[in-house]
Formats: structure tokens, C-alpha cells, sequence
């Protein structure tokens, strides 16, 4: 499924939704902004993107150091 880019005509929050290309007409009645709950965000036009690479963030953990089993 393709992924698309939504902005909220409330806040303005950007998210993006995974839509089904046959039913996205019918999805997009259903998507809702995940900051302020706004309905029918406006759809966006993404560039062309090549490879699909999912980035992470706010991802923060202090990891302790690997210690030797004993
Ligand atoms: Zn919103």
C-alpha cells in the first residue's frame, strides 16, 4: 500500500496514513488529524521517493553497557 501525506486544515499537524489505492477514496472519509481528532486532513503532494526507508524518531533509550555473562 502506497503511503500518503495528510495535513490538518485545524492545527496543521502533518501525518502520513497508509491507504489502499482501491479503497483510499473511502479511507480518507475516515481519517482522523492524531492531534487534534480534525476530520478530513488535506491530502498532500509527496515527491517522487526513491527506496522506501522508514526513519525513527523520538526514539531516546540509555542503553546499559553489555556486560560479559558470568
Ligand atoms: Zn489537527
Amino acid at each position: 500500500m502506497p503511503l500518503y501525506e495528510y495535513r490538518c486544515s485545524k492545527c496543521g499537524a502533518r501525518f502520513e496514513a497508509l491507504l489502499s489505492i482501491t479503497r483510499r477514496d473511502e479511507e480518507e472519509q475516515k481519517l482522523t488529524c492524531p492531534e487534534c481528532g480534525a476530520r478530513r486532513p488535506e491530502r498532500q503532494i509527496s515527491a517522487f521517493a526513491t527506496g522506501g526507508s522508514f526513519g525513527s524518531s523520538g526514539f531516546s533509550s540509555s542503553d546499559s553497557s553489555c556486560s560479559p555473562g558470568g
